[in-house]
């Protein structure tokens, strides 16, 4: 028999629930050939209990963050956030690696089969060779000036090949955020990313909006940090997203991260944009995290009526209590009425797979659909 012949209690094809009386025919490899009715589908089913469904797609995270877990307080907004995790992010080598096992482990035992993991050091490189989970590796850039832009881009260049080299999954060159990655940053991105996958974190707290619109608030007390008075990054007088994304035109799949504080209007510009630039945008949500930094959530319905194309991550566990996604999908069945199990399956484990461009991994006998059940009902 060249296939496999599977039938759950239940079915999810990446875009549809089905009960049990749909098998699903895999090629040798693992792949989905068809879904048929069980009347259809002949002898030698294998009867797996519970769910049978594409693994979950974890879009956002910082596995390398892991050891911060527990360790910055919640509701301090954004600048205060990202001061925390500058100071406490340097530790022993040892801790950081242990916290990195435990966050793949706790990613695989809830189902997570694909990850696209940001990576500003190599700490996670050993874990990724057979870890049991796909990642995408983005390896973040941070450039404020155009004096740092050849030591940031040599730096960059550098951790990308270790990845390249190392370990087995795709790697990209990615911009931090709109506030951290200066417009020469930005054309020379736009020059090494063509036609690849790429991220950026996206109005992720109104400070964002209001740098780039008038040049004052809360950033400037990060840049002190820096010893600089005012942003190194031009005001525009726009909001953030219209700085930055006109600077990619070569073909990129862009995977925005947050957009807590992305206005209408911006949602509808950037889609316009990204069509006449020829780029593809993918929207992330990270709830858990942005209702543990900034005590808010982004209007996802809104983001469903104009047809975005949504992937959930968890961010880092230093701004998440866990990396389960199975956690993120409860907290947005129960915040929003109108999200739908079948909606919250399809963005993890439909559009999550197609966002990473990764054939996706098929669990069997997961339970992961019940507890989603169990929990929306509770
Ligand atoms: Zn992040």
């Amino acid at each position: 028999m060249a296939y496999q012949k599977l039938r759950g209690d239940q079915l999810f094809d990446g875009q549809k629930l089905y009960g049990n009386d749909v098998v699903l025919l895999l090629d040798a490899r693992g792949r989905k050939i068809d879904i048929v009715p069980v009347s259809e589908a002949g002898e030698d089913i294998h009867y797996l209990p519970g769910a049978i469904l594409p693994g979950l797609v974890n879009a956002h995270c910082h596995l390398e963050l892991s050891h911060l877990k527990g360790r910055i307080p919640e509701h301090t907004g954004l600048v205060s956030f990202l001061q925390q995790v500058v100071q406490q992010r340097a530790t022993e080598p040892s801790i950081i690696e242990e916290a990195i096992g435990l966050g793949l482990q706790e990613m695989k035992d809830d189902g997570i089969r694909a990850v696209g993991d940001i990576c500003n050091t190599a700490h996670t490189l050993p874990f990724k060779t057979q870890a049991g989970i796909r990642f995408h590796q983005f390896i973040e850039l941070i450039s404020l000036s155009e004096a740092q832009l050849e030591t940031r881009t040599a730096a960059a260049l550098q951790l990308r090949e270790r990845f390249l080299n190392e370990q087995p999954g795709p790697v990209s060159l990615s911009p931090h955020a709109p506030y951290t990655v200066h417009p020469a940053a930005l054309r020379w991105l736009n020059e090494q990313t063509r036609e690849q996958l790429i991220t950026m974190h996206n109005q992720e707290t109104p400070a964002e909006n209001e740098l780039f619109q008038s040049g004052t608030g809360d950033f400037l007390r990060l840049y002190q940090a820096f010893g600089q008075t005012s942003s190194p990054i031009p005001v525009t007088g726009t909001t953030s997203i219209r700085a930055w994304l006109p600077y990619f035109r070569n073909g990129q799949r862009i995977l925005l991260v947050h957009n807590t504080f992305m206005p209408e209007e911006d949602i509808v510009w950037a889609m316009e944009t990204a069509e006449r630039n020829g780029v593809t945008l993918y929207h992330c949500f990270c709830i858990r995290a942005n209702q543990y930094i900034e005590g808010t959530m982004p209007d996802i319905p809104l983001f469903q009526r104009y047809g975005c194309r949504i992937v959930l991550g968890t961010d880092s566990l230093s701004s998440n209590h866990s990396l389960r996604l199975t956690d993120e999908m409860q907290t947005l069945l129960s915040n929003f009425d109108s999200i739908t199990l079948e909606d919250s399956l399809r963005w993890a484990c439909g559009t999550g797979w197609k966002a990473l461009d990764m054939e996706p991994v098929w669990l069997t006998g997961s339970a992961i659909i019940q507890r989603l059940q169990h929990r929306q009902g509770a």
